[in-house]
Protein backbone atom coordinates (compact mmCIF):
# COMPACT_ATOMS: atom_id res chain seq x y z
CA UNK A 1 0.00 0.00 0.00
CA UNK A 2 2.83 2.40 0.35
CA UNK A 3 3.47 2.50 -3.42
CA UNK A 4 -0.40 4.30 -3.60
CA UNK A 5 0.41 7.61 -2.35
CA UNK A 6 3.26 8.56 -5.02
CA UNK A 7 1.16 7.26 -7.39
CA UNK A 8 -1.84 8.98 -6.90
CA UNK A 9 0.23 12.20 -6.86
CA UNK A 10 0.97 12.18 -10.23
CA UNK A 11 -1.71 11.01 -11.69
CA UNK A 12 -3.85 14.06 -13.35
CA UNK A 13 -7.50 13.29 -11.64
CA UNK A 14 -8.61 10.88 -8.71
CA UNK A 15 -8.32 7.04 -8.86
CA UNK A 16 -11.28 5.10 -7.58
CA UNK A 17 -10.97 1.34 -7.93
CA UNK A 18 -13.69 -1.10 -8.50
CA UNK A 19 -14.13 -4.64 -8.73
CA UNK A 20 -16.70 -6.81 -10.18
CA UNK A 21 -17.79 -10.54 -10.58
CA UNK A 22 -18.61 -10.50 -13.61
CA UNK A 23 -15.10 -8.56 -14.79
CA UNK A 24 -12.93 -10.91 -16.94
CA UNK A 25 -9.98 -8.52 -17.17
CA UNK A 26 -8.26 -4.93 -15.87
CA UNK A 27 -9.86 -2.09 -17.45
CA UNK A 28 -9.31 1.75 -17.02
CA UNK A 29 -11.89 4.26 -17.56
CA UNK A 30 -11.40 7.92 -17.80
CA UNK A 31 -14.59 9.83 -16.65
CA UNK A 32 -14.48 13.67 -16.38
CA UNK A 33 -13.65 14.14 -12.29
CA UNK A 34 -12.01 10.76 -11.73
CA UNK A 35 -9.98 7.85 -13.21
CA UNK A 36 -11.41 4.06 -12.34
CA UNK A 37 -9.83 1.07 -12.51
CA UNK A 38 -12.03 -1.87 -12.27
CA UNK A 39 -11.61 -5.82 -12.35
CA UNK A 40 -11.94 -9.35 -11.40
CA UNK A 41 -12.05 -10.05 -7.69
CA UNK A 42 -8.95 -11.92 -7.32
CA UNK A 43 -6.65 -9.41 -8.64
CA UNK A 44 -4.82 -7.92 -6.18
CA UNK A 45 -4.80 -4.24 -5.33
CA UNK A 46 -1.27 -4.05 -6.39
CA UNK A 47 -2.09 -5.39 -9.15
CA UNK A 48 -4.21 -2.91 -10.32
CA UNK A 49 -2.02 -0.06 -9.90
CA UNK A 50 0.63 -1.79 -11.28
CA UNK A 51 -1.96 -1.71 -14.30
CA UNK A 52 -2.40 2.17 -13.73
CA UNK A 53 1.30 3.01 -13.84
CA UNK A 54 1.84 1.21 -16.87
CA UNK A 55 -0.81 3.20 -18.49
CA UNK A 56 0.29 6.76 -17.03
CA UNK A 57 1.26 8.04 -19.92
CA UNK A 58 -1.45 7.05 -22.14
CA UNK A 59 -3.70 8.62 -18.97
CA UNK A 60 -1.97 12.26 -18.70
CA UNK A 61 -1.84 12.57 -22.79
CA UNK A 62 -5.78 11.80 -22.88
CA UNK A 63 -6.56 14.22 -19.70
CA UNK A 64 -4.49 16.92 -21.65
CA UNK A 65 -6.01 16.14 -24.92
CA UNK A 66 -9.69 16.57 -23.48
CA UNK A 67 -8.74 19.66 -21.40
CA UNK A 68 -7.34 21.26 -24.75
CA UNK A 69 -10.94 20.25 -26.44
CA UNK A 70 -12.88 21.56 -23.61
CA UNK A 71 -10.81 24.66 -23.48
CA UNK A 72 -11.13 24.78 -27.44
CA UNK A 73 -15.05 24.09 -27.48
CA UNK A 74 -17.15 27.03 -28.86
CA UNK A 75 -20.30 25.99 -27.35
CA UNK A 76 -19.76 25.70 -23.80
CA UNK A 77 -22.28 26.93 -21.13
CA UNK A 78 -21.51 29.71 -18.47
CA UNK A 79 -20.45 28.31 -14.90
CA UNK A 80 -24.07 30.49 -13.38
CA UNK A 81 -26.73 31.94 -15.14
CA UNK A 82 -27.35 35.54 -14.74
CA UNK A 83 -28.31 38.21 -16.90
CA UNK A 84 -25.69 38.85 -20.16
CA UNK A 85 -24.06 35.37 -19.91
CA UNK A 86 -23.93 33.54 -22.80
CA UNK A 87 -25.65 30.41 -24.16
CA UNK A 88 -25.44 27.83 -26.60
CA UNK A 89 -27.98 27.34 -29.31
CA UNK A 90 -27.77 26.12 -32.68
CA UNK A 91 -24.26 26.57 -33.00
CA UNK A 92 -24.17 29.94 -31.89
CA UNK A 93 -23.76 31.48 -28.53
CA UNK A 94 -26.65 33.87 -27.73
CA UNK A 95 -26.55 36.61 -24.53
CA UNK A 96 -29.08 35.82 -22.10
CA UNK A 97 -31.08 38.39 -21.45
CA UNK A 98 -33.79 39.23 -18.47
CA UNK A 99 -36.55 42.11 -18.18
CA UNK A 100 -39.25 42.12 -15.58
CA UNK A 101 -42.20 42.45 -18.02
CA UNK A 102 -44.45 39.73 -17.79
CA UNK A 103 -46.62 37.54 -14.98
CA UNK A 104 -45.58 34.41 -16.28
CA UNK A 105 -42.06 33.14 -16.94
CA UNK A 106 -41.52 33.36 -20.77
CA UNK A 107 -38.38 32.61 -22.50
CA UNK A 108 -38.31 33.92 -26.45
CA UNK A 109 -35.36 32.28 -28.53
CA UNK A 110 -34.31 35.47 -30.91
CA UNK A 111 -31.92 36.15 -33.39
CA UNK A 112 -28.93 37.22 -30.78
CA UNK A 113 -30.60 36.60 -27.98
CA UNK A 114 -32.35 34.35 -25.16
CA UNK A 115 -34.94 36.61 -23.46
CA UNK A 116 -36.62 35.35 -19.91
CA UNK A 117 -39.31 38.02 -18.69
CA UNK A 118 -40.74 37.73 -15.26
CA UNK A 119 -42.02 40.33 -13.12
CA UNK A 120 -39.92 39.03 -10.39
CA UNK A 121 -35.88 40.36 -9.42
CA UNK A 122 -33.81 37.36 -11.24
CA UNK A 123 -33.95 34.20 -9.61
CA UNK A 124 -31.48 31.56 -10.73
CA UNK A 125 -33.12 28.49 -9.86
CA UNK A 126 -36.38 29.44 -11.75
CA UNK A 127 -34.55 31.06 -14.73
CA UNK A 128 -32.81 27.47 -15.16
CA UNK A 129 -36.19 25.64 -14.68
CA UNK A 130 -37.92 28.03 -17.57
CA UNK A 131 -34.41 27.97 -19.58
CA UNK A 132 -34.26 23.92 -19.76
CA UNK A 133 -37.95 23.79 -20.48
CA UNK A 134 -37.58 26.63 -22.91
CA UNK A 135 -34.91 24.08 -24.89
CA UNK A 136 -36.90 20.83 -24.34
CA UNK A 137 -39.44 22.98 -26.27
CA UNK A 138 -37.11 24.37 -28.95
CA UNK A 139 -35.86 20.67 -29.35
CA UNK A 140 -38.96 18.98 -29.82
CA UNK A 141 -40.51 21.82 -32.14
CA UNK A 142 -37.25 20.45 -33.99
CA UNK A 143 -37.69 17.04 -34.43
CA UNK A 144 -40.97 17.12 -35.07
CA UNK A 145 -40.44 19.31 -38.32
CA UNK A 146 -37.23 16.80 -39.16
CA UNK A 147 -39.91 14.31 -39.03
CA UNK A 148 -42.20 16.30 -41.11
CA UNK A 149 -40.05 16.38 -43.19
CA UNK A 150 -38.37 13.34 -43.70
CA UNK A 151 -40.62 10.38 -42.57
CA UNK A 152 -42.77 10.61 -46.26
CA UNK A 153 -39.43 10.33 -47.77
CA UNK A 154 -38.63 7.52 -45.73
CA UNK A 155 -42.64 6.37 -46.04
CA UNK A 156 -42.16 5.04 -42.15
CA UNK A 157 -43.22 6.96 -38.86
CA UNK A 158 -41.49 6.99 -35.53
CA UNK A 159 -44.24 5.52 -33.02
CA UNK A 160 -43.23 8.06 -30.28
CA UNK A 161 -40.91 10.97 -29.52
CA UNK A 162 -38.61 11.52 -26.29
CA UNK A 163 -36.17 14.08 -25.96
CA UNK A 164 -34.15 14.23 -22.87
CA UNK A 165 -30.88 14.44 -21.45
CA UNK A 166 -28.51 11.22 -22.49
CA UNK A 167 -25.23 10.41 -20.74
CA UNK A 168 -23.58 8.96 -23.43
CA UNK A 169 -26.17 8.55 -26.74
CA UNK A 170 -27.21 11.59 -29.05
CA UNK A 171 -29.96 9.72 -30.36
CA UNK A 172 -31.68 6.17 -30.12
CA UNK A 173 -34.79 4.26 -31.87
CA UNK A 174 -36.26 1.86 -29.41
CA UNK A 175 -37.39 -1.76 -30.32
CA UNK A 176 -40.86 -0.25 -30.45
CA UNK A 177 -39.90 2.76 -32.62
CA UNK A 178 -39.83 5.44 -30.15
CA UNK A 179 -37.28 8.21 -31.24
CA UNK A 180 -35.32 9.06 -28.05
CA UNK A 181 -32.84 12.27 -28.63
CA UNK A 182 -30.93 14.28 -26.23
CA UNK A 183 -31.74 17.59 -25.44
CA UNK A 184 -28.04 18.99 -25.86
CA UNK A 185 -28.23 18.33 -29.50
CA UNK A 186 -30.52 21.49 -29.83
CA UNK A 187 -26.86 23.53 -28.69
CA UNK A 188 -25.00 22.06 -32.01
CA UNK A 189 -24.95 23.47 -35.15
CA UNK A 190 -28.58 22.79 -36.87
CA UNK A 191 -26.76 20.15 -39.63
CA UNK A 192 -25.49 18.27 -36.96
CA UNK A 193 -29.23 17.78 -35.20
CA UNK A 194 -30.59 16.92 -38.28
CA UNK A 195 -28.07 14.44 -38.65
CA UNK A 196 -28.39 12.57 -35.70
CA UNK A 197 -32.25 12.60 -36.34
CA UNK A 198 -32.02 11.36 -39.76
CA UNK A 199 -29.30 8.78 -38.82
CA UNK A 200 -32.37 7.44 -36.12
CA UNK A 201 -34.96 7.59 -38.69
CA UNK A 202 -32.97 5.68 -41.16
CA UNK A 203 -33.04 2.92 -38.28
CA UNK A 204 -36.70 2.37 -38.69
CA UNK A 205 -36.02 0.78 -42.34
CA UNK A 206 -32.51 -0.80 -41.51
CA UNK A 207 -31.77 -1.79 -38.40
CA UNK A 208 -28.35 -2.16 -38.28
CA UNK A 209 -24.64 -0.18 -39.54
CA UNK A 210 -24.63 -2.03 -42.70
CA UNK A 211 -24.31 -0.21 -46.39
CA UNK A 212 -27.47 -0.52 -47.01
CA UNK A 213 -28.09 2.24 -44.08
CA UNK A 214 -25.74 4.25 -44.97
CA UNK A 215 -26.84 4.12 -48.46
CA UNK A 216 -30.27 5.44 -46.89
CA UNK A 217 -28.81 8.17 -44.65
CA UNK A 218 -26.81 9.50 -47.88
CA UNK A 219 -29.63 9.37 -49.69
CA UNK A 220 -31.94 11.61 -47.58
CA UNK A 221 -28.37 14.07 -46.51
CA UNK A 222 -25.90 13.69 -48.90
CA UNK A 223 -23.34 15.84 -46.85
CA UNK A 224 -23.82 13.82 -43.68
CA UNK A 225 -19.97 12.72 -42.75
CA UNK A 226 -19.54 16.44 -42.23
CA UNK A 227 -21.85 15.77 -39.16
CA UNK A 228 -20.49 12.81 -38.06
CA UNK A 229 -16.84 14.47 -38.31
CA UNK A 230 -18.57 17.59 -36.42
CA UNK A 231 -19.65 14.99 -33.64
CA UNK A 232 -16.16 13.14 -33.40
CA UNK A 233 -14.15 16.58 -32.68
CA UNK A 234 -16.94 18.26 -30.58
CA UNK A 235 -19.52 15.73 -29.10
CA UNK A 236 -17.29 14.57 -26.04
CA UNK A 237 -17.97 18.10 -24.87
CA UNK A 238 -22.01 18.01 -24.55
CA UNK A 239 -22.59 18.52 -21.49
CA UNK A 240 -25.36 19.73 -18.76
CA UNK A 241 -24.87 22.98 -17.99
CA UNK A 242 -23.35 23.51 -14.50
CA UNK A 243 -26.76 25.29 -13.22
CA UNK A 244 -29.13 22.89 -14.47
CA UNK A 245 -30.24 19.36 -13.20
CA UNK A 246 -30.91 16.46 -14.82
CA UNK A 247 -34.30 16.31 -16.87
ZN1 LIG B 1 -27.20 4.02 -35.55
Amino acid sequence: MSSMLPLLALLPLPLEIKYSARSRSIRLKLLDHKIIVSGPPHVSEAKLFAFVEEKKSWINAHVTQKKQRDLHYPLAWPQNLEPLVSLPFLGKQLVFGFSQVSEKPLLFFEETQILLTHFMPFNPKLAADALIQGYLKQATDLVNQFCAHYCPQIGLWPSGLKVKYQKSLYGSLGSNNTLHLNWLLITAPLFVFEYVVVHELSHLKHRNHGPRFWAQVAKLMPNYTEAENWLRQWGPCFKLPPFMQET
